[in-house]
């Protein structure tokens, strides 16, 4: 962290802050060729249902991979690419690519269709023409709205005057929208909870919490009570242990993601954990 300021309010000289204003800067200018170039990628992460052990869906999550800066992780390129408005149309370019990928392995499914879930920023949310440009990506690749989940965290939703009509578009469409990192954000249950929403991701922080500390579990055990009561799905991010599993089974958690079952990893890779008949593999 950066050195805080002193007494008059001046910024203590820090290189290493200085290093970090240059990077974002030059990474902000090279994202604006990266979809373009063919940098950015989409990997898969399972989704599981709890109860079953079965794949029940994948997140899309972006990489970008810069021939000189190398692997750029999208905690650092997504709040750029928020800042820089960039966001909206990588945004866009994720859902094309997974949306034709998920079409492609429905295609070659003998079980439930595998559903899509999608990460969409603030600025994503409260953009101009949102829902069309979504819908047009849907329209495009043959993915049915019913097998989209947008997942958005809850300071999307801070501003819940202006994001209640667009989530209410979106669930119209049969487009279903959960609250990524829940219990990390600052927004009020009563608002939250007055939203149109289907799910709730309970973040990771709680479930690495699971199998350690009494108030860990309390916290995931709230949020599935609370999911349940309001006839919510449950999700659990960042299951790495059976024990957790465990633990997430007895309290009814629906469905859970985490290195224990898959890390997100490109198409072709998850293809084995997906039960598909053989067919065309992914180029
Ligand atoms: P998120 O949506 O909460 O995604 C979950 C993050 O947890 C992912 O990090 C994933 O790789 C990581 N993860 C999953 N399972 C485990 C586990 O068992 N252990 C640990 N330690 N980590 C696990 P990733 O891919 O680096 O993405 C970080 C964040 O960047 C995402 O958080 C999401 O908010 C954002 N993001 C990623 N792709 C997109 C995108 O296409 N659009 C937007 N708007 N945001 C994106
Ligand atoms: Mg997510
Ligand atoms: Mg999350
Ligand atoms: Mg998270």
């Amino acid at each position: 962290e950066a050195k805080r300021n002193d007494k008059r309010g001046w910024r203590a000289y820090d290189p290493s802050m200085t290093d970090q204003r240059i990077r974002e800067s030059i990474l902000a200018d090279l994202l604006e060729h990266a979809i373009e170039a063919g940098q950015l990628s989409v990997h898969y992460q399972p989704i599981v249902d709890l109860a079953t052990g079965r794949t029940v869906g994948v997140e899309a999550l972006a990489r970008w991979q810069h021939p000189d800066y190398g692997f750029v992780p999208p905690s650092e390129f997504v709040p750029i690419a928020e800042r820089s408005n960039l966001i909206h149309a990588i945004g866009l370019h994720v859902l094309a690519e997974a949306a034709g990928q998920v079409r492609a392995w429905q295609a070659r499914q003998h079980t439930d269709p595998l559903h899509l879930s999608v990460n969409l920023s603030p600025h994503q949310l409260l953009k101009a023409g949102i829902v069309t440009d979504i819908v047009a990506v849907l329209e495009r690749t043959g993915l049915s709205p019913a097998h989209l989940t947008l997942e958005i965290t809850e300071t999307a939703i801070v501003d819940a005057e202006r994001a209640a009509p667009i989530l209410s578009e979106f669930r119209a469409l049969g487009i279903r929208i959960s609250i990524d990192d829940f219990g990390t954000g600052y927004s009020s249950l009563q608002y939250l909870l007055g939203l149109p929403i289907d799910g709730l991701k309970i973040d990771r922080a709680f479930v690495t919490q699971l199998d350690s500390t009494t108030r860990g579990a309390a916290v995931a055990e709230a949020v599935v009570r609370l999911g349940q009561i309001l006839g919510l799905d449950t999700v659990a991010e960042g299951i790495e242990s059976p024990a957790q599993v465990a633990e997430l089974q007895l309290l009814g958690c629906t469905s859970g993601q985490g290195y224990l079952f898959s890390p997100p990893r490109p198409a072709a890779e998850i293809e084995d954990s997906l039960n598909l008949v053989p067919g065309q593999p992914v180029q």
